[in-house]
Formats: C-alpha cells, structure tokens, sequence
C-alpha cells in the first residue's frame, strides 16, 4: 500500500517541529529534523512511521554496531504503537524483514576476515577475533540506510 494520505495530514499535524519531505527513499535525518518518505513505497506507512520512531526516540548517532540494531528495534517497536494511534497497519513481516538486513549486516561485520570466527566490537568500528588474534575495521553505517542495499531480499 502506497502512503495514505490522511495518515500524511495527520503526521504533519500533531509533529509540526518536524519537516516530512518527499523522497525516493525513507530516512531520518536527526541534523535537520526531518524525515523523509518515498509515497509510493508499498510499505510507505509502516516505513514513515518507523523513522518518525527515530525522531520521537531522539536517535542520533550510535556507539556500537550492537547499539544500531538495538535502535533499529526499538524503533519498530515505537512504530506499531503510533500505527494503533493512527489506525493503520504495521505487519510484523515488515518489520521483521527489515530487522533481518541488520542482523545479517551485524554478522558480516563480526565475522573475522581470516578465520570465519565471530569477533566482538573492542572500540568503535574495530573488531577483535577471540579465536586467532585478528583484528579488522568496519565503514559506518547509518540508521535505516541498509534497507535501499537489499542485503536479505524476500
Ligand atoms: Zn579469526
Ligand atoms: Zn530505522
């Protein structure tokens, strides 16, 4: 379903210090306070109430790869909170697709280059394997940005 726009209305309405933008992609951009939405995206409300959830939350930056997912989790949980508020439908398909870019991108990252084992963050962006020593650097990533990479299709 495409974004109803009632649902729009009513989101302008009662956030009115934030900014909703039209845009091929759906984003939460803490610096300008606004969220982006692409109207025509099947998943348009669950999707626009989901970064909604990233401003409501006050998500910013995150510390730890671990924290990204945690964040990405609470922020689904806050958006099927808002789809009862705005009566309209967030399948926990939805949401747990999206959950499961970020669980298969997290174990990427663990996953240590020479051995396959898995690893712990140590510090920011660097990994450590408990199995042979190594050691590797990961990009940062972003809130929300994994999805538009379709690591996981379904
Ligand atoms: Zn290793
Ligand atoms: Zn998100």
């Amino acid at each position: 379903m495409p974004l109803t726009p009632s649902l729009l209305n009513s989101l302008q309405r009662d956030f009115p210090h934030i900014t909703f933008r039209e845009s091929d992609a759906f984003s939460w951009s803490p610096t300008e306070k606004a969220v982006s939405y692409s109207p025509t995206d099947p998943d348009a409300d669950a999707l626009i109430l989901h970064e909604l959830s990233h401003a409501i939350l006050g998500h910013e930056e995150y510390p730890k790869d671990v924290a990204l997912l945690a964040m990405e989790t609470a922020a689904w949980d806050h958006a099927k909170g808002l789809a009862d508020t705005y009566k309209v439908v967030v399948e926990d398909d939805t949401a747990e697709a999206n959950l499961d870019t970020y669980r298969d991108w997290l174990h990427a990252r663990s996953t240590c280059p020479a051995c396959k084992a898995t690893g712990y963050e140590t510090t920011p962006r660097t990994y450590s394997c408990v199995a042979c020593s190594g050691s590797w650097t990961v990009n940062e990533a972003r809130l929300c940005a994994l999805r538009r990479y379709k690591i996981h299709p379904r």
